[in-house]
């Protein structure tokens, strides 16, 4: 980033962006102040190559710019004093996104990569992947990160004719003034993450920077399925200089992109064609992904790939980890692995997809626990119970829905596996969708999930080849 160049910038927040941003500044001739509350995060740093200073301890007059991890609360009494400081002595506080969109700016028009950003309440990391996918399958030399994956500073530099397919959180956005994006994505919006923005107001704000520099050469695809991206696809729609494109996935639009039973409809042009059909992609069940899959081709239909590649690219989407994950099958039995559904408006999304479900739930319990799953209770078999929220989400399934107190996912994979096995019933689906976090009995949600998964290998391979 030229202008720092010779200049000072403290890095705070050493987790992966901050790593990435601290080594392509002091790359480009910045003197980088690094530091990290905590110190292991240091240590990491440290060995990772970043050269640490103590950026409490120090005095900030020649410090230019302050790059603050978007973990990094803006709002809340910080713990730390790193903003203060950089407020004080006039220095601006960006993010690594920011730093990006410089380095991009700065080129001459014809080695511009393309950039797509994509944002949401809901399904960001799905929909940035799936646009990856195709773009890669069209082949498009694409580079996939930002909030998913590769931090944006620690991928490939730009080539004439490269795409940047970039997640972007609320997070990462609030640090961003000069991002211009090609295509914007902007999802849904549902009440999350408030704590850091202070109301839905602020998140919303937050999440509308993603807009912010677009110009007539820009499209913005933006979701029409909740009241707040629906207000904000219509002010666009009257006053944005970008093209607009509708997305919902659940009614028809005049005009827009849209999914309904299992099809996507292209209804941009005046008149409405059918270009993917959605039952052939089976990485993506529901509705929602019906929504990510809908945005993803608008995506990738405003970056000039044809609609026949893009909706054969969306079949061999192979999916992400622990989101409606298949991990196997046996016997006309479906394991799926939804362990990142650690709350439940995100296990609705899988309940929603099958009609014969073996319901592994539970761990540390959310707000409200499985009292918002009501309405899918008559697709639930049976329900087994694991870790903290055990007697409360049988309290809640009480009479209506048969369940059992498994304690643990093994044992209850194991009842799940049995019971599936000898009902008789068509179709059925082991599902490990929690509704609940995991600290009770794991790491993380993807400890949980990757548990599960060598769970249903060893059942599926182990013991029957050994009988
Ligand atoms: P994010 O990156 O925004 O957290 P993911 O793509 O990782 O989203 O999906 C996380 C979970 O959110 C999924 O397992 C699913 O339960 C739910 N989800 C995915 N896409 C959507 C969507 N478009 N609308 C609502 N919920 C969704």
């Amino acid at each position: 980033v030229h202008e720092f160049e010779g200049r000072s910038v403290a890095v705070f927040g050493l987790g992966r962006t901050g790593i990435a941003a601290a080594k392509v500044l002091a790359a480009g001739g910045t003197n980088v102040l690094a530091w990290d509350d905590n110190a292991d995060t240091r240590e990491a740093a440290r060995k990772a190559g970043v050269e640490l200073e103590d950026l409490g301890r120090r005095d900030w007059g020649d410090i230019a710019a302050l790059v603050l991890s978007p973990g990094v609360p803006l709002t809340h009494p910080a713990p730390h004093r790193m903003v203060e400081f950089a407020r004080a002595v006039g220095a601006e506080v960006i993010g690594d996104m920011e730093l990006f969109a410089r380095t991009m700016n700065a080129l001459p028009e014809a080695e511009r990569p393309r950039i797509v950003g994509i944002t949401g309440t809901n399904g960001k990391s799905t929909t940035t992947a799936l646009i990856g996918h195709i773009l890669k399958k069209a082949g498009r030399e694409t580079h996939v990160g930002g909030n998913i994956g590769e931090a944006v500073l620690g991928l490939p530099a730009p080539r004439p004719g490269s795409v940047y397919v970039l997640e972007l959180s609320s997070y990462q956005l609030d640090l961003v003034s000069s991002l211009k994006l090609d295509v914007s994505v902007f999802l849904n919006l549902t009440p999350d993450h408030i704590d850091r923005h202070g109301d839905m107001a602020g998140y919303l704000a937050a999440k509308k920077r993603i807009f912010l520099n677009q110009d007539e050469s820009g499209t913005a695809i933006v979701g029409v399925d909740d009241d707040h991206t629906r207000g904000v696809c219509s002010a666009l729609m009257a006053g944005g200089p970008m093209s607009v494109v509708p997305i919902s996935s659940g009614r028809a639009l005049s005009k827009g992109m849209y999914a309904l039973g299992g099809k996507v409809y292209d209804a941009t042009n005046g008149h409405t064609e059918t270009v993917a059909d959605l039952s052939r992609a089976s990485a993506l069940p529901g509705r929602h992904n019906a929504q990510n899959a809908a945005a993803a081709f608008a995506a990738v239909r405003a970056l000039g790939v044809d609609a026949r590649t893009a909706a054969q690219a969306m079949k061999s989407f192979p999916g992400l980890p622990h989101r409606a994950e298949r991990v196997g099958e046996r016997g006309g039995i479906l394991f799926v692995n939804d362990s990142k559904a650690t709350n439940a408006d995100s296990a609705a999304q899988a309940l929603g997809c099958w009609d014969t479900i073996y319901w592994i739930a539970g761990g540390q319990p959310k707000e409200g626990g499985i009292e918002p799953l009501r309405a899918f209770f008559p697709r639930i078999a049976k329900a087994y119970l694991i870790g903290e929220a055990q007697n409360a989400f049988a309290k809640t399934l009480g009479n209506e829905v048969a369940f059992e107190k498994a304690g643990t996912l093994e044992n209850a994979l194991d009842l799940a596996l049995r019971d599936a096995s000898e009902g008789g019933r068509k179709n059925p689906v082991i599902l490990l969708s929690p509704a609940c976090a995991s600290f009770d009995q794991f790491n993380s949600y993807e400890h949980r999930g990757d548990v599960f998964r060598t769970l249903v290998k060893n059942r599926l391979n182990g013991p029957e080849r050994g009988a």
